[in-house]
């Protein structure tokens, strides 16, 4: 007999009010899609057979953004794996020499490869606050998502920062992120708290492998990219949305991670998040108009956009205790 399916309230009738986005603070650059990995769990479905990445035009206008909106004070780089793509260099000095706070996606695994090496140095010199993806502080769990070798390479690039001032130094901020395994069951179950885990993951690192770090964010995985390609092909994908919706916390609303970014593709549109980014739903202004950094230039204007842009995958960010770039939201 054929299973009926699921049904799953929309995003958009499940807010009983208008989600606005508040005053932009945080400039998101997603600088393009080339990685040195492939991780089983990447939204951006990276790899090192990507060729996409950020143009010298628009990497100019970016600047300008930086340059001209005092309300920026954070500027987050992306990728793929950021430290490989074109203008990353030149956005973080650009986002540092104006006062802001430069925080750079790392997979660690990078500063191995030729040409990166410096990298570490790059960082301690600009400041940057690195955030690292360490889906688990064990071998085996790691290695299924990332590759093999990515675990010891990891921990011999936090080593590596460590030596640097990373972690210890109140300039030099490492804070690591934790993805939970893709389900292979309809047994599901959210991120961890967030809390309980740094503790875990900071005693097994620390005594193991001599690691400190400041703090642990835990993110919830979205039924998008490879998730979505995992959860398809175990035909889980309906039931997982739904398990989502379940957990739906409006508590977590007025915090998520699209109120007060822009979220910046390499060509220069504009977007409410990364995952509206990797699903191609760009943000909107009143008029219904996509936007794009020549139109923000254009207007000096950062607040044009009223309405966020939603979609059913929005439940993992509201589910539980909530989910963004920055970890658990409640
Ligand atoms: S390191 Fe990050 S960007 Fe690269 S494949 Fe893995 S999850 Fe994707
Ligand atoms: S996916 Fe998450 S961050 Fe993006 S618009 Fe939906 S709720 Fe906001």
């Amino acid at each position: 007999m054929p299973v009926p399916a699921i049904a799953v309230m929309p995003f958009s009738e499940k807010l009983q009010a208008p989600f606005l986005k508040h005053r932009i603070s945080v400039l998101q650059i997603n600088l393009g899609k080339i990685c040195n990995l492939a991780c089983s769990h990447c939204h951006v479905e990276a790899s090192p057979t990507r060729t996409e990445e950020l143009t010298p035009e628009i990497c100019k206008q970016l600047i300008e953004i930086i340059q001209r909106f005092p309300q920026i004070q954070t500027v987050d780089l992306t990728g793929g794996a950021p430290e490989m793509l074109h203008g990353f260099r030149s956005l973080v000095k650009s986002a540092r020499n104006h006062g802001k706070e430069a925080i750079v996606r790392s997979n660690l695994t990078i500063y191995f490869e030729k040409g990166y090496e410096d990298i570490p140095e790059f960082f301690v010199q600009n400041q940057v606050r690195v955030v690292a993806s360490m889906p688990c502080y064990l071998e085996d769990n790691v290695d299924k998502m990332r590759g093999k070798g990515v675990f010891d390479r990891s921990i011999q690039a936090l080593q590596w920062l460590n030596r640097l001032g990373y972690g210890s130094d109140p300039q030099l901020i490492l804070d690591l992120v934790y993805n939970p395994q893709l389900p292979t069951s309809n047994k599901f179950s959210l991120a961890p708290d967030q809390q309980s885990l740094q503790i875990a993951y900071k005693q097994h690192l620390q005594e193991h492998f001599g690691i400190y770090f400041n703090s642990l964010f835990t993110i919830t995985n979205l039924p998008i990219g490879r998730s979505k390609v995992h959860l398809q092909h175990r035909k889980l994908e309906e039931e997982y949305s739904h398990f989502l919706e379940t957990h739906y916390n409006s508590a977590t609303l007025d915090h998520l991670m699209c109120r007060n970014q822009l979220s910046i593709d390499y060509q220069g549109n504009i977007y409410d998040c990364d995952f509206n980014q990797m699903e191609n739903l760009p943000a909107r202004s009143q008029n219904g108009e996509a936007l794009t950094i020549t139109k923000i230039l254009e207007l000096g204007n950062l607040d044009i956009i009223q309405d966020i842009q939603t979609a059913d995958y929005c439940y993992g960010c509201t589910a539980g205790s909530g989910s963004s770039c920055g970890g658990s939201l409640l």
